[in-house]
């Protein structure tokens, strides 16, 4: 053979046929169906593997196959020999999309005709056949298709023109038995054309045709492409009659497939039963994941859905879209908002995984009394999965599940620990009182006892590492932990009142007659409930006007601690119970400095509260760990479950905005959880919210107050009115921002750079940060001559402002190898230059709860009566005395050695 002769070559190419008189061959299986793009009776020219795209309107020459690609094109001839091939089908028709096939069906119809068709059918074909009966004449009945036999009453053999089907349904999985209509159909009116939406399937997993339908269109949007890349539709039949009526349609209308979107489909085609196997099999975890944990999950793979029996008959799995119910519209749109790798988006059969609520999204078009009689719930989340890995979407929808509430870790020891439903507080009394029995499980500590006792709890600052102030204007910003906490400790108070002692904000003290408190403005939230997205004022304002003595009002500080830790200590209050105890916060970071004191004052006072409440409750007996206080690893073993650390989180952020106003939620959650995360606001384009940094490495770094008051809120506004003088400039320093950010979240989840690449990488970038923050105007004389004392030669050490301004602090990267001389020397320098630095670890261990387990030496007994108090006062030191008492140094060295501390 020359093979240099292409046309000799072409010869030789063997047509996968499947029979040979020598070797008896098996058919071809579907996948390899799908690969082997043939056609034996269109040769291409020059031998070429894909199929060329011929991007022409006309051909030239008379008589020849082609001559105008509205009726014609080789590309599009290609790829519907191939979808005929697919499909079992003798004919197939590639046009513009989904909607477009139905379109070229129903075209056959003439006014008098009658059509049959499910009640719970793509909102989009609803639309097509409501526009049909006012404009066309045509009478449509919508029965159930689930239960073959409500279709019999309205066949006719002489009007009844088409049958319209789809199985499963979307979103709710309905199976129909296709099989069985059929026969029914061409029984009594042979001349009704039977016609089958396959979208939800594709011909790899249901090919209708084989079951009796006459035509099957399949939206090609979805699996047959798979890429959401394009829109197309595909009509098959194995009737010459039909093929012609639609053939005619197609050309004269010009709905074909234009020759590049034909390109792309027969490309996608060529893997949909390697996405297909991939994408059921990962549905099919997600399904029982969901079912494990007690949702009503809609999948024909779960052995209780409804007709699964026919569904297996007719088809060759599963597919890959499910759904289930929360009971809850508001839960279930926060389980959606909180997923990160399932795109929020309409649509299925694409790669990527997709999260929906059809009520909101696809189905929003139908009205909602109409949704509600084909009890189309409104709470029900769509999922069509994709071919990432497995476990990263179980992992992404577990914890989107946890963040919105959905699901919480039941008590019970670590071997005992598992997932389970929060049922709804919408829910009865009954299903409340399942809630809780689930929450507590065996949590040692009770109602009664967590009143009762001391607590001690701690929770870490905050230092912005990049991206602040540009964070305001959608860039994203990078915060992590420091070892810098803040502390509080309640003590049982047995004389009807409740007080707190903020020892660093001037050692203020204040009490309140428990009962004097402005009850008659609370509306308090039920256990299980989230408190509402924006305060109540009327209760704010009834603390700051009844319960603040005008000394306390001219404290602003102070205040605003009172406020929030009052604010929380009556919403919370329910079923008639009003602990009478004493909280006491101290901090080992400097307040007011931008380290998020705040924050973690917040996260102190809220889990004290939740504790004291019984609102939460720790795990019974964790098993030993020896892990330390400061420098907890994140990727290992949690002591304190993540549904515990949601709800402190949530109410942190409620004492944030009473304490700021409108915080981000930045800094709570960094000091509730730890670690290091990046933040993007919402409303400008880009993926919003908050992501950790998983495996981020903790990092050492000079903190330094300059002591400078600075104002934040000027110093945004600033930067606010240079972006509208001069939106260039400013848009391009915002864009160099968002890189570094980018650049250090790469570079610090890396776990492939080595510790001396990764800081030299932060160095450099904490200079460039530095300087576009300078270039934005927000740094300050007292700030340039930290970052030039810690730059000089000696010290080489790369500096920036932190913060959006408030305390006006400077963190300065501390390498691995500056010697312990150096850094008490330049820690000397800054203080004799009246700063204050502060050397601190990044990225450690979040909210920390002393064990109440094994160690009641450590807290003080209960006294039995407010009489064995008094006479003990003195006798017994409280925890509280203590730490009041201890030096700011010793806090942290002393609150470690009390005992075991859980984090989180
Ligand atoms: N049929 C079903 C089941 C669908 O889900 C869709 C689209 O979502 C269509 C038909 C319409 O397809 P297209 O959007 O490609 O017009």
């Amino acid at each position: 053979m020359d093979l240099t002769n292409p046309k000799m070559f072409l010869q030789d190419i063997p047509t996968p046929e499947p029979e040979t008189p020598f070797r008896p061959r098996q058919p071809y299986r579907f996948s390899t169906l799908c690969a082997t793009v043939e056609n034996p009776s269109q040769k291409d020219q020059y031998g070429s593997s894909s199929v060329p795209i011929y991007q022409t309107a006309t051909f030239k020459g008379v008589n020849g196959q082609y001559d105008y690609t509205r009726s014609g094109n080789p590309t599009r001839s290609h790829l519907e020999h191939h979808l005929a091939k697919i499909s079992s089908a003798t004919h197939a028709f590639a046009v513009s999309s989904g909607m477009a096939a139905l379109d070229t069906i129903l075209r056959m119809l003439k006014p008098g005709d009658e059509v049959i068709a499910g009640d719970d059918l793509y909102g989009g074909t609803n639309r097509i056949l409501a526009y049909l009966k006012t404009h066309g004449g045509v009478t449509v009945h919508h029965v159930d298709t689930t239960k073959p036999d409500t279709l019999l009453p309205y066949i006719n053999p002489e009007k009844t023109a088409m049958v319209l089907l789809e199985s499963p349904t979307n979103p709710l999985l309905k199976i129909v038995d296709l099989a069985r209509i059929a026969a029914d159909i061409k029984e009594r009116a042979p001349n009704a054309v039977i016609v089958v939406d396959n979208t939800m399937m594709s011909p790899y997993l249901q090919r209708p045709l084989e079951h009796g339908a006459d035509i099957v269109y399949d939206s090609a949007t979805k699996y047959l492409s798979g890429h959401h890349d394009l829109m197309a539709g595909v009509i098959t039949c194995n009737r010459d009659d039909l093929a012609k009526q639609m053939g005619f349609v197609i050309n004269a209308a010009g709905n074909a497939l234009t020759p590049f979107d034909c390109f792309l489909l027969l490309r996608g085609s060529k893997t949909l039963a390697i996405r297909m196997d991939r994408q059921q099999a990962t549905s099919m975890l997600v399904a029982q994941m969901l079912d494990h944990l007690g949702f009503k999950v809609h999948y024909p793979g779960l052995a209780e859905h409804p007709n699964r029996d026919v569904h297996e008959r007719i088809a060759d799995g599963y597919g890959a879209v499910l759904s289930f119910t929360t009971g809850d519209k508001a839960l279930s749109e926060r389980i959606v908002g909180a997923t990160r790798l399932w795109g929020i988006s309409v649509s299925f059969g694409c790669v990527n995984s997709l999260i929906s609520m059809p009520c909101v999204m696809s189905h929003a078009s139908i009205d909602p009394a109409t949704r509600a009689a084909r009890g189309l719930p409104e709470d029900l989340i769509r999922l069509c999965v994709g071919i990432e890995d497995p476990a990263d979407l179980l992992d992404d929808l577990e914890r989107a599940l946890l963040e919105a509430g959905a699901i919480t870790l039941t008590a019970g020891g670590d071997s005992h620990q598992c997932y389970v439903r929060t049922i709804p507080s919408e829910g009865t009394a009954i299903s409340r009182a399942v809630q809780k029995l689930a929450f507590n499980g065996s949590a040692e500590y009770t109602t009664e006892h967590n009143d009762d006792r001391e607590w001690f709890v701690s929770a870490p600052g905050k230092v912005i590492l990049f991206g602040e102030h540009a964070v305001v204007h959608g860039v994203t910003a990078v915060a992590a932990s420091v070892d810098l906490r803040c502390y509080g400790v309640t003590t049982p108070r047995h004389d009807g009142k409740v007080s707190v002692h903020f020892i660093d904000i001037d050692s203020f003290t204040q009490e309140w007659k428990v009962d004097d408190l402005p009850w008659d403005a609370v509306t308090p939230v039920r256990v299980g409930d989230f408190h509402p997205d924006t305060l109540d004022h009327k209760l704010v304002d009834a603390i700051t006007t009844r319960a603040l003595s005008p000394e306390v009002l001219a404290k602003p500080s102070a205040r605003q601690a009172c406020i929030a830790f009052l604010y929380m200590y009556m919403i919370m209050a329910h079923g008639g119970r009003r602990p009478s105890f004493n909280f006491s916060a101290r901090a080992t970071l400097p307040v007011g400095a931008g380290l998020g004191s705040s924050a973690s004052f917040s996260a102190c006072a809220a889990t004290a509260l939740l504790l004291l409440y019984s609102r939460i409750q720790l795990p019974a007996q964790p098993a030993p760990t020896t892990e330390g206080h400061v420098h907890v690893s994140h990727g290992g073993r949690r002591a304190i479950p993540p549904a515990l650390a949601e709800e402190v989180n949530r109410w942190a952020f409620v004492s944030e905005k009473i304490l700021h106003g409108n915080p981000s939620g930045v800094d709570n959650s960094v000091s509730v959880f730890g670690g290091a995360l990046s933040y993007t606001r919402p409303g400008f384009g880009r993926k919003a919210g908050m992501i950790p940094i998983q495996g981020f490495k903790s990092l050492r770094f000079l903190l330094t107050d300059s002591r400078v008051p600075r104002n934040t809120k000027q110093l945004v506004a600033g930067v606010a009115a240079m972006k509208e003088q001069e939106p260039e400039f400013v848009n391009g320093l915002l864009s160099a921002i968002q890189y570094i950010s980018d650049e250090a979240q790469r570079a610090l989840a890396d776990p492939q750079l080595s510790r001396q690449t990764l800081l030299s990488a932060l160095s450099a970038l904490i200079d460039e940060n530095h300087g576009y923050l300078v270039k934005l105007g927000v740094s300050h004389p007292s700030l340039e001559a930290i970052r030039s004392k810690t730059a000089s030669p000696q010290y080489a050490l790369s500096t920036k402002l932190t913060g959006a301004g408030g305390g006006g602090c400077a963190v300065t990267l501390v390498p691995d190898d500056l010697s312990e001389s150096s850094l008490r020397e330049l820690m000397a320098a800054l203080s004799g230059d009246s700063f204050v630095p502060y050397l601190t670890s990044v990225g450690g261990s979040g909210l920390g709860i002393l064990s109440p387990y094994n160690q009641p030496q450590l807290l003080a007994t209960p006294p039995e009566s407010p009489c064995e108090s008094e006479a003990r006062a003195g006798a017994v030191e409280s925890l509280s005395d203590t730490f009041a008492g201890k030096a700011t140094a010793d806090l942290t060295a002393w609150a470690d050695n009390l005992g075991r501390w859980l984090f989180v």
